[in-house]
């Protein structure tokens, strides 16, 4: 009996839920016709800011282009040296190249796929010893929802006068200790990519802040460098606004992210329950939540996983692979690179594997998927 096929992702259900605020906020937007700065991005600023409990959010174009005006704001340039992990998307390797800086690739921990503090301290001694590059900047990721290890890469950052980028692009929502992600560096910055927990229907992303300053020039680089009026240019920027109907959007997306964050949890913790003994489920950081943007396993293998993709595609269940190689490995990157063995995110890239997870499955969505695993483990 062949079955319907699962969705990896489901924006049509998600879409038909939320379609008549959704059909509202969007009809606003077209009778004040404001398409740039109109009022839905500053009360969508104001909205996240509370969820997050952070002091500033600035809307911005993409998430990668939040990660590229927290570095400008910083002044990244040639011969700085900014730590990131190896194990994480192009986009955080990319910026601190194009602004001609060079990326130093941190492992990361086996079981939580989150940069590793230790390796990081050893990477940063290794960078003053070599003498060419001075360490300036830490981009810790908050990989596949979880949050990473703050408040150890927080206290090497300061020991070591590095400035901290949270690249919290895969989770916002997310929570360490209690509080959610967004003040657990000098600079946050988000994605509402639509694949994202809180996506849109295009490209946004946020920057968050607690400080006056720093709020200021994200706000002045986002719109070519203006200074207090449109004319004056004062710096450098670009143009990294994020617009009014996609912030009309994520008004309305917001309106139900608690609740679909509580549903990707149900999601993770039957996985995790059905799955646990068959293959590696992946380790929840101490005392956090996730947001749950991916649901990754562990095969034993590159065959393994092979194999397990090829069964479960036979029974119309999706799967993804992030990532198949750790950024040190990727032909644009690998001469930034300075041959350190990364051999965690190495064996990382040849074994993991996704599973689909959106507010949008169903129990026996959910159930189907477990059986095609355990069917080919
Ligand atoms: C998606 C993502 C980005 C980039 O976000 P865009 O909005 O697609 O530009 C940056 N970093 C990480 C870790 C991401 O997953």
């Amino acid at each position: 009996m062949t079955q319907n096929p699962i969705p990896f992702l489901d924006l049509k259900a998600q879409q038909a839920r939320i379609a008549e605020p959704l059909r509202r906020r969007l009809d606003t937007v077209l009778a004040h016709c404001q398409f740039i700065m109109g009022p839905e991005v500053a009360e969508l600023e104001a909205k996240l800011a509370a969820f997050c409990g952070a002091k500033h959010c600035i809307g911005v174009s993409n998430g990668t282009d939040a990660l590229q005006i927290a570095m400008m704001a910083e002044n990244i340039g040639p011969g700085d040296a900014v730590f990131l992990p190896a194990f994480t998307y192009t986009a955080t390797a990319e910026v601190p190249l194009v602004l001609g800086a060079t990326p130093v690739f941190v492992d990361v921990d086996p079981r939580t796929f989150q940069i590793d503090p230790d390796h990081l301290a050893a990477r940063i001694a290794g960078v003053r010893a070599g003498g060419k590059l001075t360490p300036r900047m830490l981009i810790g990721v908050d990989l596949f929802g979880q949050p990473a290890d703050w408040p150890a890469l927080a206290a090497i950052a300061a020991r070591e006068g590095l400035a901290t980028l949270d690249d919290c692009a895969q989770s916002f929502g997310a929570s360490l200790h209690g509080r959610r992600l967004g003040t657990a560096a000098d600079t946050t910055s988000v994605s509402f990519f639509p694949s994202k927990p809180l996506g849109g229907y295009g490209d946004g992303g946020a920057l968050f802040t607690e400080s006056d300053d720093r709020a200021a020039l994200f706000r002045s680089l986002r719109s070519h460098g203006e200074g207090t009026t449109r004319y004056e240019v004062h710096r450098t920027g670009m143009n990294g606004r994020l617009d009014t109907l996609q912030a009309a959007v994520l008004l309305c997306k917001l309106e139900v992210f608690e609740e679909e964050l509580r549903t990707r949890e149900r999601i993770a913790r039957k996985y995790d329950q059905r799955l646990g003994n068959a293959v590696t489920i992946p380790a929840r950081v101490a005392d956090s939540d996730s947001a749950w943007a991916i649901y990754a396993i562990l095969l034993p293998d590159g065959t393994a996983r092979t194999r397990m993709q090829d069964g479960l595609k036979a029974a119309g269940v999706p799967s993804a692979i992030y990532y198949p190689k750790s950024l040190h490995q990727q032909p644009a990157y690998a001469q930034a690179h300075d041959g350190t063995a990364l051999p965690v995110s190495e064996d990382l890239a040849t074994r993991i594997m996704a599973l689909p997870i959106h507010p949008d499955l169903t129990e026996a969505d959910v159930d189907r998927i477990c059986s095609a695993v355990l069917a080919n483990v």
